[in-house]
């Protein structure tokens, strides 16, 4: 039997934890990656010279100068190893050059994440860890609050943002929630009230971000909705940086109208985040300023990053470029449609928009 040989993929910003879960998963179904540290972008795409697909995350540059490029190279297929794709310009896509994504790998680790960054801002984990190691035992301005009977609004009832219903009914909280493409029958078992933005903007005291990065969510929290939060409303993003004007939200920070910020995105992210910069310091003053404040925790990036999540990434990654490279249905294709309009494949493939 004469084996195939191996399809070579160039994978772009690999970090060491990239490889480690990629590299077995790829070779294990006749991939053979070439890794990059740097990212994907106009300066490094000719790094993929020779490879039949590429394999990006969330900060690469798929904008068209680099699509152009691909195709040029005759590069078939881009594989995001994450669920969100708003980094890539499907009008420049469009039947040159295939997409896929891993939609689901673990909505459990983000969700997680979305609570440790409530739970921790509430009750001043970060400030108590701080003050303990310096032997300062002070409760002075530790005060939490209880989150039983409290209301939380959660924006995008996808695979994430469900779990953080689920994981919010457990606390007892009363939950709302907005999506244009309501779960109602979820909705009904779990006790989740779907309701218009502005009752959710008005009535909630913890706001959590679930929604995917569209042109109709972009600053979907900008000075207007944060007019209409509540005082002292808790906002946690581990949507996309794009989903909140910073500046407004800034402005909410120091006027009290926000009483604190858990931010796992940042519109600007793809200059700083994985990257260590702590010798060099960064030039974006808005970002300077968010670190500044004792009620905003900042990561970078990290609500997918647990075993479980990486192992499904890598495997469902490798299947998807296997799939494609055997002219195989591609399960978890993206395309213009799916980026139009923030409706995941699934739900619109079969009906043949695309
Ligand atoms: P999903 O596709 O399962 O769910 C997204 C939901 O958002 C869908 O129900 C969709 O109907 C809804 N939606 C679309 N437009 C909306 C709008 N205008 N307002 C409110 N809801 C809207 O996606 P998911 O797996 O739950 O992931 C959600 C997002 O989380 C991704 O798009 C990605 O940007 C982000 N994400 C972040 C990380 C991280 O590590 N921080 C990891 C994975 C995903």
């Amino acid at each position: 039997m004469v084996r195939e040989p191996p399809i070579p993929v160039a994978v772009f910003d690999a970090q060491n934890y990239d490889e480690e879960f990629l590299a077995p998963a790829f070779r294990a179904v006749g991939l053979e990656p070439h890794f990059h540290s740097a990212r994907l972008s106009p300066a490094t795409v000719k790094l993929a010279d020779g490879a039949r697909a590429v394999c990006v995350f969330v900060n690469d540059d798929l904008g068209r100068a680099v699509i152009d490029a691909l195709v040029g190279m005759n590069v078939g297929l881009i594989a995001l190893r994450c669920a969100g794709f708003n980094n890539v310009d499907f009008e420049a896509c469009h039947g040159r050059i295939r997409v896929v994504r891993v939609p689901a790998y673990s909505p459990h680790a983000v969700a997680e994440h979305a609570v440790a960054l409530l739970l921790a801002l509430n009750r001043k984990i970060h400030r108590a860890w701080l003050r303990t190691r310096d032997n300062n035992f002070s409760i002075h301005g530790l005060l939490g609050f209880d989150l039983f009977g409290k209301t939380a609004g959660i924006v995008g009832t996808g695979k994430i943002g469900r779990v953080v219903a689920e994981i919010f009914q457990g606390f007892g909280l009363r939950r709302l929630a907005y999506d244009p493409f309501p779960d109602t029958a979820w909705a009904a078992r779990t006790g989740v009230e779907y309701v218009p933005l502005e009752k959710l903007w008005a009535e909630s005291d913890i706001i959590t971000l679930h929604c995917p990065l569209t042109p109709e969510t972009v600053g979907i929290i900008n000075a207007k909705t944060i007019a209409q939060m509540k005082r002292g409303v808790v906002v946690i993003n581990t949507g996309r940086g794009r989903l909140i004007d910073t500046r407004a939200l800034l402005h909410g920070l120091k006027s009290g109208r926000i009483g604190a910020a858990g931010l796992d995105v940042y519109e600007e992210e793809e200059r700083y985040f994985f990257r260590d910069l702590s010798l060099t310091g960064i030039d974006d003053d808005v970002l300077a300023r968010l670190t500044t404040f004792p009620n905003v925790i900042i990561t970078a990036h990290q609500a997918f990053f647990t075993q479980e999540a990486m192992t499904a990434i890598a495997r469902t990654t490798a299947k998807n470029i296997r799939a494609w490279s055997h002219g195989e249905p591609l399960v978890h294709e993206v395309c213009l449609h799916c980026a139009r309009t923030g409706q995941p494949h699934e739900a619109h493939a079969v009906s043949g928009a695309s």
